[in-house]
């Protein structure tokens, strides 16, 4: 793949049937911990938390939440989108999680929370190479997409969905496993 082909925009309707079976899964290793909100994105008060993609670590800069959801899977939508932005120098990363319910309680600035309580730990995982859904829209951000939704069990602020983006070039990739980084893995 080439970094810079252009025309890959996010967010897609991921197709799953069109999805190519491979390696390469994510580890992801979300301690707990507690966020600051700036205006609509929550800064973690600690960055001992990342994913790892591809042998590089992402370390966890901010989450913020989009309703209804930005992903379409297999053409539905959801009620909800939690966005894990990661980066790692000038690379990005977001870790997409499919919400099915967006109306929890649990105040994310005065409890700290683990997120590797809410990323599913079943279901498949898809990966393309995409942009920022927010200007300015850079591209070659590597998403991690999550099939199987959850629950929000956090009241939060979210922001609106962009539209879909037409499709061009974008290879959805099919991973079968996550697996979980162990603790202090990331240090
Ligand atoms: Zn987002």
């Amino acid at each position: 793949m080439n970094g810079a082909v252009q025309g890959n925009q996010s967010p897609i309707d991921i197709d799953s049937r069109a999805a190519v079976s491979g390696s390469g899964a994510p580890f992801v290793q979300f301690e707990p911990t507690a966020f600051r909100l700036e205006d609509t994105r929550y800064v973690p008060l600690t960055h001992q938390n990342g994913v790892r993609l591809d042998g590089v670590t992402y370390r966890l800069m901010q989450i913020h939440f989009h309703r209804p959801s930005e992903h379409f899977l297999d053409g539905q939508q959801f009620p909800g989108e939690m966005h894990i932005v990661c980066q790692s120098n000038s690379e990005i990363a977001v870790v997409g999680v499919l919400l099915s319910r967006v109306d929890g309680v649990i105040d994310l600035e005065t409890t700290p929370v683990s997120l590797g309580a809410v990323v599913p730990s079943i279901g498949r995982v898809f990966r393309y190479d995409g942009s920022l859904t927010t200007p300015p829209f850079t591209e070659g951000v590597k998403w991690v997409v999550y099939e199987t939704p959850v629950e929000l069990p956090w009241a939060c602020v979210s922001t609106r969905a962009r539209p879909l983006q037409h499709k061009n070039a974008t290879l959805a990739v099919l991973r079968h496993e996550v697996s979980h980084w162990p603790a202090a893995a990331v240090s």
